[in-house]
């Protein structure tokens, strides 16, 4: 095609190729979430429903994105692993993260009626997002396990904090109990005043979500009609520790 003399606005374009040879992080996160699960009634502190929505969202991306192998996700967080070899794009930044983040964000909306089937959505929903680089394996695993660690801290405090209030205590009371107390406090409090044990909390809150892909064979119909055995990798759900080597090792395929 003839170029026009305007083509020459496209050497203002910035060179935002990732690196070689490096894990890709994508992390996603909930625009002002908390006003969100207010406006939409999230039940406190973990609404079933608006987990399942998020995981179903980064099942999709993760399938549609070939290169993602491992997913996490807690709140109104996700983040999706990318291969080291990762050549989406020709590794170029904006186009990667801007896929991602749309496609979870246009899934949010699209799903949203099967997850809350008498909740009207209130307005659109947004998503930011980031990419980082992370050129050793050890760097991605204490990567993954500082989200890991933060979901745990923040749904310790968050089942205490609400177990408060929906006892009758307001807000800043709450905060207050809760100021500068260990976890092991935070454990007491549970069992001594709401007869909790932590440990019997869903998994699912207490480690969040983390999605690999399992490789399974499928019979199918070949083009003569003639029953084959095909190769598929469908993604799996988990609610496991991942800071521990357990699941490392039982996760070879990972290569992490
Ligand atoms: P920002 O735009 O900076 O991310 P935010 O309001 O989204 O602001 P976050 O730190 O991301 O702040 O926290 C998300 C908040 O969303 C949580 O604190 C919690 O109140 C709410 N939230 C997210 N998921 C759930 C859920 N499944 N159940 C109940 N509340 C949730
Ligand atoms: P890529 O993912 O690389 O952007 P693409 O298929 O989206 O691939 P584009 O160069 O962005 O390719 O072109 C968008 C295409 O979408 C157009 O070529 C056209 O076929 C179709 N399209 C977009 N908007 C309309 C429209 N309003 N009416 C008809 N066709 C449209
Ligand atoms: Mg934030
Ligand atoms: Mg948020
Ligand atoms: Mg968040
Ligand atoms: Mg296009």
């Amino acid at each position: 095609m003839a170029k026009s003399k305007y083509e020459y606005v496209k050497q203002f374009e910035r060179d935002d190729s990732l690196i070689p040879n490096t894990w890709l992080v994508i992390r996603i996160d909930g625009r002002g979430f908390h006003k969100f699960s207010e406006r939409h009634q999230f039940e406190k502190p973990n609404d079933r429903r608006a987990l399942d929505l998020m995981n179903k969202c980064a099942e999709t991306v993760m399938t549609e994105i070939h290169d993602i192998i491992l997913a996490y996700g807690q709140s109104d967080e996700y983040s999706f692993v990318l291969k080291k070899e990762c050549d989406l794009y020709c590794r170029r930044e904006a186009k990667i993260l801007s896929t991602i983040v749309s496609l979870f964000t246009s899934n949010y909306v699209f799903l949203w009626k099967s997850y809350f089937a008498d909740k009207e959505l209130q307005y659109p929903p947004s998503f930011d997002g980031r990419i980082v680089q992370y050129p050793s394996d050890n760097n991605l695993r204490d990567y993954l396990s500082w989200r890991q660690a933060d979901c745990h801290i923040n749904n310790l405090y968050n089942t205490c904090f609400w177990a408060l209030v929906h006892s009758g205590k307001t807000e800043t009371e709450a905060e207050n109990i809760l100021r500068g107390t260990l976890s092991s406090d935070k454990n007491e409090l549970l069992h001594s005043l709401f007869n909790i044990n932590y440990n019997n909390i869903p998994e699912m809150y207490r480690k969040g979500s983390v999605l690999v892909k399992q490789e399974i064979d499928f019979k199918t119909l070949n083009q003569k009609g003639v029953e084959v055995i095909r190769k598929k990798k469908i993604v799996t759900i988990l609610h496991v520790d991942i800071i521990q080597n357990k699941f490392w090792k039982e996760h070879p395929e990972l290569n992490i």
